[in-house]
């Protein structure tokens, strides 16, 4: 067999139509656009990448966009007064601080004191709580973007074993939580799992590891569903996913692509949680 591809472009670009037309109407019926306000602190390059395309990204489906760039002595004294004054700011429905920060600065303190309906990175607590319970929240973009794409597929998951295979706040253990409040049956591999023996069993397997090709392809089930959130830069600068995308094409029913597959879905359903945010927030 060989697999059917998911194409994250795609699908990335379908969800910022339909985010633009929402920010239209939102714009017609508020006299103002969603508002999205991103922090950056220091140089790191990667974080400038991200942040340049967010921007670009929120421009070009109308929304309000503010980049707010701080050298990277900034004190954490100062960075909470500019989360407070964003938090009090009505023309900004979300915020998102740019990760990693600084090694002085404390991430968890920052995101903790973002107001949490304008936390559309989806991190704080109050948002992962509601996820756990099960209730409506923001969700972090990238486990989102992924249900999305089994969405786009026609993919059921009620009663389907799914494997996520990592358990980080920003894309495991919401990705595990997304799934079970959807009625699958979720086992969370780590590092101390047996991942070849889960994934074997997979109906659909969600990798978000962060080691190239750690999933070989004739563990996969065949007909199975291999969504592969890795990105993985190698020496020779190529990027690749978790999973031996080559071998696990030939045995799974459906396969996302390292690069054009998880990745563009990010920024499109950060775009979609401001919107979210800002349709709660008027
Ligand atoms: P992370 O915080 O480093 O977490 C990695 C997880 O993988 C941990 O739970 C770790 O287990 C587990 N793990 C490590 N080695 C393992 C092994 N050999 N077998 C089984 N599990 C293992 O990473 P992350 O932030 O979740 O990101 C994961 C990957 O997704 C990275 O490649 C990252 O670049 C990518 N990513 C992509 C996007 C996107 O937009 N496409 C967004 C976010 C992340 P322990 O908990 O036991 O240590």
């Amino acid at each position: 067999m060989t697999a059917q591809l998911i194409d994250g472009k795609a699908l990335a670009a379908k969800v910022r139509d339909e985010v633009k037309q929402e920010a239209a109407a939102l714009t017609a019926r508020y006299g103002r656009p969603p508002g999205i306000a991103v922090v950056r602190v220091g140089d790191d390059p990667a974080s400038q990448v991200y942040v340049t395309s967010k921007e670009k990204t929120a421009k070009e489906l109308g929304f309000g966009s503010w980049h707010h760039h701080f050298p990277a002595t900034m004190t954490q004294g100062e960075l909470l007064a500019v989360v407070a004054r964003l938090n009090a700011d009505p023309l900004v429905d979300g915020i998102l601080v740019q990760l990693p920060l600084p090694k002085h600065l404390d991430a968890n303190a920052v995101l903790a004191a973002i107001e949490p309906s304008k936390d559309v990175d989806g991190f704080h607590a109050t948002n992962a709580g509601l996820l756990f319970q099960g209730r409506p929240g923001l969700v972090p973009c990238t486990p989102a973007g992924c249900m999305r794409m089994l969405q786009e597929i026609r993919y059921d998951v009620t009663g389907k074993r799914c494997v996520v295979i990592g358990r980080s706040t920003i894309v495991g253990r919401p990705m595990a939580m997304l799934l079970l409040n959807a009625s699958a049956t979720v086992i969370v591999c780590h590092s101390k799992s047996d991942v070849a023996a889960e994934v074997q069993r997979a109906d659909v397997v969600v990798a978000a590891v962060g080691v190239s090709k750690l999933v070989k392809g004739d563990w996969v089930k065949p007909g199975a569903i291999v969504i592969d959130v890795g990105m993985n830069r190698g020496a020779d600068g190529k990027l690749s996913g978790d999973v031996d995308f080559d071998a696990a094409k030939e045995r799974a029913a459906w396969i996302t692509p390292v690069p054009g597959g998880v990745g563009p879905m990010t920024i499109a359903m950060l775009m979609h949680n401001t919107v979210v945010a800002a349709k709660a927030r008027r």
